[in-house]
């Protein structure tokens, strides 16, 4: 499960920062996640739970925002959102790499990030 990896390496990240400044306790982190992982959140924070049990974060929780997907297209110059498909088998609509104006293929700017923005804790 590659959602698994990621939450893995963010936990360690988390437990690092703990180390380093002698946190007490802490309470919760917060993920940027760019649309364009296709990382599951539901997942991620499942992950979370069950990785940080019998460690020094245990009972933290992870909260995820979504980083929307912006593209810039080298053929037109346009820079934006990307065009999106509606995909009836997904909740939502699916971010695509194709330019909305000209329809050729874009490159993302933002959108696959996924990195800790910040980590609430006591001292
Ligand atoms: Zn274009």
């Amino acid at each position: 499960m590659h959602e698994l990896s990621i939450v893995s390496g963010i936990v360690e990240s988390v437990l690092d920062f703990v180390e380093a400044r002698e946190i007490k306790k802490v309470l919760g982190v917060r993920l940027a996640v760019g649309e364009l992982t296709h990382l599951e959140i539901e997942q991620l924070q499942f992950c979370y739970t069950a990785l940080v049990e019998q460690t020094a974060v245990q009972g933290s929780t992870l909260e995820v925002d979504v980083v929307p997907a912006r593209v810039s297209c080298p053929h037109c110059l346009y820079e934006g959102l990307p065009k999106y498909w509606e995909d009836a088998l997904s909740m939502a609509p699916v971010p695509t790499l194709q330019c909305p104006q000209c329809g050729k293929a874009t490159e993302a700017t933002q959108g696959h990030e996924c990195a800790i923005k910040t980590i609430k804790y006591v001292t």
